[in-house]
């Protein structure tokens, strides 16, 4: 086979910015907010590999609320529920890539394919005994006192939190890998993955969710992305963030980054998963790691906008 010279580009799309500010989240809302995105990625396929990554932390929340409002059916583990959300949101996000893409014109040699994705995690991981990833909708704090699960206040407001272990390889790398090469734009790694524990030569699914921007992240090594886009609904990364003194950072280098994350800048499960998967892509012989808005995909492909992570 010929040797594919475009640069690889990871996208990583926020699941909660697929669902706009005081928005319910219905899939009208859902789609019409991918255009401007896909959009972008539709006209970068021109000049790079492209895999499409996302989150689905509103959207699995919404499905396990969904299951616990119904007692006439059997309730499904989250690691179902994750699975259910790579096929929504894949779905979604494919259709929308497939009409932008013919609105460009470039339909005809861009081929698209979503992949179920598995992610192996550490069964001995301690995160999974500290609840931390919010997932579903927004709640008031005389709400979230009554709800019968843990909730956690986050910049957002208070939402419920599952745990969320460390990703520690993408089960289908080799094929994500072999499908770019053949110029297919490669949508996986869903809600970051379907969390699995290795349990001899089989996988067993896990009561958990796993960051997108972590997942991302092991993903973008193992493939060896170039450039690896954190596109969100805030513009980047800022210190002091909700406060009167925020201050949003438009470079930052990896030991500022490690600094602030230290300071405690950079929340969990939210704004710090964003900045570890970049210092982890350019620790390891990434060109390129910048958090931005959806907005602002391909400005921060082209260094004009969104925080960026450099080397020292
Ligand atoms: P996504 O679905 O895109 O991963 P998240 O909600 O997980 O979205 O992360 C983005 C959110 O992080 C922002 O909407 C903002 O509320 C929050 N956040 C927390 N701390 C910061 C910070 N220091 N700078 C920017 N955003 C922050
Ligand atoms: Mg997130």
């Amino acid at each position: 086979m010929k040797k594919n010279k475009k640069d690889i580009l990871l996208v990583a799309l926020g699941g909660n910015a697929l669902i706009r500010k005081g928005q319910q989240g219905t899939v009208k809302e859902q789609f019409e907010n991918l255009k401007l995105p896909i959009g972008q990625i539709a006209n970068l396929s021109k000049k790079y590999r492209i895999i499409i990554t996302h989150g689905n932390g509103p959207q699995v929340g919404d499905l396990l609320l969904q299951q616990e409002c119904c007692n006439a059916a059997p309730r499904l583990p989250l690691e179902i529920l994750v699975a259910q959300t790579q096929g929504q949101i894949g779905y979604m996000i494919e259709s929308t890539l497939d009409s932008e893409l013919m609105s460009l014109g470039i339909n005809s040699h861009q081929r698209i394919v979503s992949l179920l994705s598995y992610v192996v995690v550490d069964e001995n991981d301690p995160a999974f005994k500290d609840p931390t990833k919010p997932i579903g909708p927004v709640f008031t704090e005389e709400e979230a006192e009554k709800l019968p699960y843990p909730v956690k206040k986050t910049a957002k407001g208070y939402r419920r939190v599952v745990v969320s272990p460390r990703p520690v390889t993408i089960v289908v790398k080799r094929e994500i890998k072999k499908l770019i090469n053949m110029d297919f734009i490669v949508i996986c790694c869903g809600g970051g993955g379907i969390p699995v524990i290795r349990d001899g030569r089989r996988f067993n699914g896990v009561d958990a969710v796993i960051d997108k921007d972590l997942a991302s992240a092991v993903l973008a090594k193992e493939v060896g992305a170039d450039i690896f886009i954190i596109a969100s609904d805030v513009s980047g990364a800022a210190l002091n963030y909700g406060t009167e003194n925020q201050e949003f950072l438009r470079h930052l280098t990896i030991t500022e980054a490690q600094k602030y994350l230290e300071q405690g800048h950079f929340p969990k499960g939210s704004m710090r998963p964003k900045i570890e998967a970049a210092i982890q892509v350019m620790e390891k012989k990434g060109k390129r790691a910048v958090i931005c808005s959806i907005e602002d995909i391909e400005k921060a492909v082209s260094g004009n906008a969104g925080t960026e992570i450099i080397h020292n």
